[in-house]
């Protein structure tokens, strides 16, 4: 199973990625999960994702790419894999399908999970108070929710000409959204 996750900031990526991955025993690589990591180990480039990062820009696509791409490549040699946050731009996004296709693979399918804008900042605010990540404050998310809707939101379009895009309701419990990404995946009644 090769999937993408595809969603704003506070839509659900990372416990539905956790789940799928563990529901169809594929790797999970969380893009800022992996970015946060070099961050914290302090390199040259680590100090640059994380003014990026904290300032709620995307990191630029090379030091993307150079950081998801050996990932990527082991997950697909090993059967599978779920993205949750990379590609999320259009060049991320030609950069993925180039390397798919070097390696003889492509996505199933590409799980948008969409909500309302104030669900989205309730949910960063209510996870702010609990865990306290840097990007977690009132104007870094709505500056995230905007540079989501400019830069990552083109892909929508991208992968439904493709005909792989399966929109989820996530303004649902948890498990909830997972039944239904479940059901169209399975059902097939997306494409
Ligand atoms: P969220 O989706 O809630 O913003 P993530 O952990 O997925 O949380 O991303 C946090 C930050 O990591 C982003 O604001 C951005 O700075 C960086 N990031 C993550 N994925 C990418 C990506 N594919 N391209 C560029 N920057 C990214």
């Amino acid at each position: 199973m090769r999937l993408l996750l595809l969603a704003p900031p506070g839509a659900g990526k990372g416990t539905q990625g956790e789940r799928l991955a563990a529901r169809y025993r594929v790797r999970h690589i969380a893009a800022g999960d992996l970015l946060r990591a070099e961050a914290e180990a302090g390199t040259p480039a680590g100090r640059e994702i994380a003014a990026y990062q904290a300032r709620g820009d995307l990191v630029p696509d090379q030091i993307v790419l150079a950081a998801l791409i050996p990932a990527v490549v082991e997950a697909a040699a090993g059967g599978g894999y779920i993205l949750d946050g990379f590609p999320r731009t259009l060049p991320q996004a030609t950069a993925a399908a180039e390397l798919a296709a070097r390696l003889g693979v492509a996505l199933d399918a590409v799980v948008y999970l969409f909500a309302p804008e104030q669900v989205l900042t309730r949910r960063l605010l209510d996870r702010a108070s609990q865990r306290g990540r840097a990007d977690d404050v009132a104007d870094v998310i709505r500056h995230r929710l905007r540079v989501f809707a400019e830069t990552t939101g083109p892909l929508i379009p991208y992968y439904t000409e493709r005909g792989i895009l399966v929109a989820v309701d996530a303004d649902q419990p948890p498990d909830s959204v997972t039944a239904d990404i479940e059901a169209r995946l399975s059902g097939g009644r997306s494409r």
